[in-house]
């Protein structure tokens, strides 16, 4: 996508027309203007990163020579700055009034802006996994505090200083008429420090871009659609800010074999039409290895045995659910001559008390349309 073109302005604009049609743009696009809308967020990203191109002179005219290009040999994505951090330099000295005006500053107080971003990572897990829990290891790529400066933002030496306008306190107050305004300073967006000395290797945001390992513990009896909150995992707040969480969020495979209703663990077993009949002890699969389960001579097909707390514990580990084993007839395809034979000679040592249950059916829908 043409930089120039995503910013809806010509390849001759002026800095004040980029800005203009940056700020236009970001605005409508800004992520905390549309919670959850990935499609925007997408759109601020780029917008974003376009501005970031053009607004410098020396980057413009590499792009204009060589296009994208140019900026690929750097690693990409991790070439650039933050987009909220563009979107803070660009709107400045407004910033305060203008998240109070249009996205509602609310309670969010002082330096609720410089907190990272919540992230979410979706993990795959095994049914197995989930059922039992399980420690996985994952990999995220996310803004940590920069280890130049500790996060601070400062030249290492140097120190933020406190803001000369508001004297430290962070807000300032508008006296209007009878009433008297408290509103967060502008100078230091509230923070009632400023940096004078940015630090050179993370460009005063106190973050840097970076792959962290991250041991996550899935607890037993996870389900698909949960999520585990990883408290400050997420993105390394600016200029020393809180850093955001990171949400995992799961998703179940589905098993060959089990599948689950809530905290119950059901399975379907295949048995025989004697051992239905005759009665049978059964090995059946279970979370905690093979378990025994006896049925009892004229066992009806699919009849559901139930065993108490055999089941999935529950993810608060307040207990578990049941084990539901459930027996199928498993009807024989292609028996031989001999077996055949076998089968009429019972049926007929039976004197056709074997189909009982269908001559009663058939009785009772003689009656019925008589
Ligand atoms: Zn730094
Ligand atoms: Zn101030």
């Amino acid at each position: 996508m043409d930089y120039y073109e995503l910013l809806g302005v010509s390849r001759e604009a002026t800095d004040g027309e980029l800005k203009k049609a940056y700020r236009k743009l970001a605005v409508k696009y800004h992520p905390d203007k549309n919670p959850g809308n990935k499609e925007a967020e997408e759109k601020f990203k780029e917008i974003s990163h376009a501005y970031e191109i053009l607004s410098s002179p020396e980057k413009r005219s590499r792009y204009d020579r060589f296009g994208e290009a140019a900026f690929q040999g750097g690693g990409g994505f991790g070439g650039f700055h933050d987009p909220s951090d563009i979107f803070e330099q660009v709107f400045g000295g407004a910033f305060g009034d203008m998240f109070e005006g249009m996205f509602g500053f609310g309670n969010s107080g002082r330096g609720a802006s410089l907190r990272g971003r919540d992230l979410e990572y979706s993990l795959e897990l095994d049914f197995l996994e989930a059922a039992k829990g399980v420690t996985r290891d994952i990999k995220v790529r996310k803004y940590e505090a920069c280890p130049d400066c500790s996060g601070s933002g400062a030249e290492p030496g140097t120190g933020p200083v406190t803001c000369s306008v508001c004297g430290g306190a962070g807000q300032v107050r508008q006296s209007g008429g009878f009433f008297s305004i408290a509103r967060p300073c502008t100078a230091c967006r509230g923070e009632g420090k400023v940096i004078k000395d940015p630090c050179k290797s993370c460009g005063g945001t106190g973050r840097k871009e970076a792959e962290k390992k991250i041991s996550v513990d899935m607890p037993a009896g996870i389900d698909s659609g949960m999520r585990v909150r990883l408290s400050g995992e997420g993105e390394a707040g600016r200029r020393g800010g809180p850093s955001g969480d990171l949400y995992v969020s799961v998703s179940v495979k589905a098993h060959p074999f089990f599948s689950r209703n809530g905290q119950d663990l059901l399975c379907v077993v295949p048995v025989s039409y004697p051992q239905l009949v005759l009665g049978d002890k059964l090995k059946v699969p279970g979370l905690d290895g093979e378990i025994e389960l006896s049925i009892p001579a004229g066992t009806q097909t699919e009849q559901v045995f139930r065993l108490k707390g055999k089941g999935i514990t529950r993810v608060d580990g307040r207990g578990r659910g049941d084990q539901l084993i459930k027996v199928h007839l498993e009807v024989p395809k292609n028996l031989n001559t001999g077996q055949k034979k076998a089968l009429r000679e019972y049926e007929e040592a039976l004197g056709g008390k074997a189909a009982s249950g269908t001559e009663n059916i058939v009785k009772k829908m003689k009656k019925m349309f008589s």
